[in-house]
């Protein structure tokens, strides 16, 4: 047995005492101490094991400790551990080549950073310079990180209290089928509708304004909306139009997660910059990134790039995505997320939601999918209102307790619970998590009309 509830509780007397966390009124939260963790598993100090069903924030595509992993960093640590980024080192060097043959098209120069929101900082910043225009346009239903200009980015209520900063930002509606802003009765309609309304935001802002449009390639805290075919590539069309650069945000969707490297290769589409970070290393050691297209790059051949970070390309970060990437390879890690969510997740998700009142829609690919849990199958009300907290949540918080119960972990947003395993997930462990969450959702039935 693991169980050790006394240094557990240790470990949660100084957390209590001195860790602030992200998002939380620091008074009303109650973390669970892990002790440990291996590929799809994590355990606490008191005996309880639980299938990761979120990878962490949806980053561990790799799983837990993989041994290849956790070697190169070892490797990299007793060889060198840190260097400034003016510096060529062969981690780095190589990690950007490996990122760069991965990403499409021409996006073959890589600005590292710590993580997903500064990849979204500096991809904004080369688009302004780039372009010398001042706006940038972002979907409602999207999460772009948590700094100044990312958080402003986001389209869900995280933003609010942040927004008086949110200078040059605009929001417009992406496509979403299911909860559609455009009244849309089938996915081509809804393709054209939000092509149409994003032509005319862009009419009515100035398009001689706008710098970059801004996506996630598919949207994914904000509920995992796989765009209708030709929607990107329309998108891709409308910049080209209007001399506008094309973002599209990989930090959760890229390196497997939708069973491609990048989401964008299931669309067809190049843009012109492209964030990365989570799955570039299973954020082992903190790394994310910006891929620049020939063109952006070229803007800043002979002119400065004003920006910069003192761990940009850190090597430990560096050797660890070498690691994973090439793991990710040679395991055909990426295929065996496009398999088991082709074979196993999906279809098992779409038996269940055959069987529970309270599953409204089942929407995925790859290891990416999620339940739009509602009250009413036919109103489509969902289970709990948008942004609800407290007592109005509580629907949602019985729910995710009944999967820990049960020994799943899952990713809860909203009304929502997605399915977001690592990619490394086999069927067996799947299949045991497809169970538990079968039994948690008769909770949610409770709460239906
Ligand atoms: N972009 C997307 C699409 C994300 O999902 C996230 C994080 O969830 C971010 C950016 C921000 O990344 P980070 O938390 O590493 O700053």
């Amino acid at each position: 047995s693991f169980a050790d509830s006394a240094a557990g509780a240790a470990v949660k007397a100084d957390d209590r005492a001195h860790v602030f966390h992200s998002w939380s009124a620091q008074g009303l939260i109650d973390p669970l101490a892990v002790a440990g963790a291996e590929g799809a598993y994590f355990w606490d100090y008191d005996g309880n094991r639980y299938l990761d069903f979120s990878s962490q924030l949806v980053n561990t595509n790799i799983g837990h400790q993989h041994p290849k992993v956790v070697a190169a960093i070892q490797e990299q640590a007793g060889k060198l551990c840190t260097l400034a980024p003016g510096f060529a080192v062969d981690v780095r060097s190589e990690a950007a080549r490996l990122v760069a043959e991965r990403t499409p098209g021409d996006l073959d120069k890589i600005f590292f950073t710590n993580g997903g929101a500064e990849a979204v900082e500096n991809a904004v910043r080369m688009a302004r310079l780039h372009t010398g225009r001042p706006k940038v346009l972002s979907a409602y239903r999207s999460y772009h990180g948590a700094t100044a200009a990312a958080i402003n980015l986001t389209g869900d209520p995280r933003r609010w209290p942040s927004d008086t900063a949110s200078a040059g930002v605009v929001h417009f509606w992406g496509p979403f089928r299911y909860r559609s802003a455009f009244h849309a009765e089938n996915e081509a309609q809804e393709c054209e509708r939000a092509l149409a309304h994003l032509e005319q935001t862009i009419a009515f802002e100035g398009p001689q304004s706008i710098a970059a449009i801004i996506l996630e390639s598919v949207p994914g805290t904000a509920g995992i909306m796989v765009p209708p075919p030709g929607y990107l590539a329309g998108v891709r069309e409308i910049c080209d139009r209007y001399g506008i650069v094309y973002i599209l945000d990989e930090v959760m969707a890229g390196f497997g997660r939708t069973g491609r490297w990048f989401a964008a290769d299931h669309f067809d589409v190049t843009p012109d910059l492209l964030t990365f970070a989570k799955g570039v290393n299973s954020g082992y050691v903190p790394l994310g990134g910006v891929a620049i297209s020939a063109g952006i790059a070229a803007t800043f051949e002979t002119r400065p790039f004003p920006g910069g970070l003192t761990y940009s390309g850190h090597p430990l970060a560096c050797a660890s995505a070498v690691a994973t990437i090439n793991t990710m390879a040679e395991e055909r890690i990426v295929e065996n997320a496009a398999e088991i969510g082709e074979k196993v997740i999906g279809p098992a998700l779409r038996e269940i939601a055959g069987c529970h009142p309270s599953v409204g829609e089942v929407r995925g690919m790859g290891v990416f999918w999620a339940l739009d849990l509602v009250k009413n199958k036919e109103t489509r009300e969902p289970l709990v209102p948008y942004n609800a907290s407290g007592a109005a949540n509580a629907p949602m918080a019985e729910f995710a307790a009944a999967c820990k119960r049960g020994g799943l972990w899952p990713f809860v947003n909203m009304n929502r619970t997605h399915v977001v395993p690592p990619c490394t997930i086999t069927e067996a462990e799947a299949k045991e998590g497809l169970a538990a969450l079968d039994e948690a959702l008769t909770v949610a039935d409770g709460h239906t009309d």
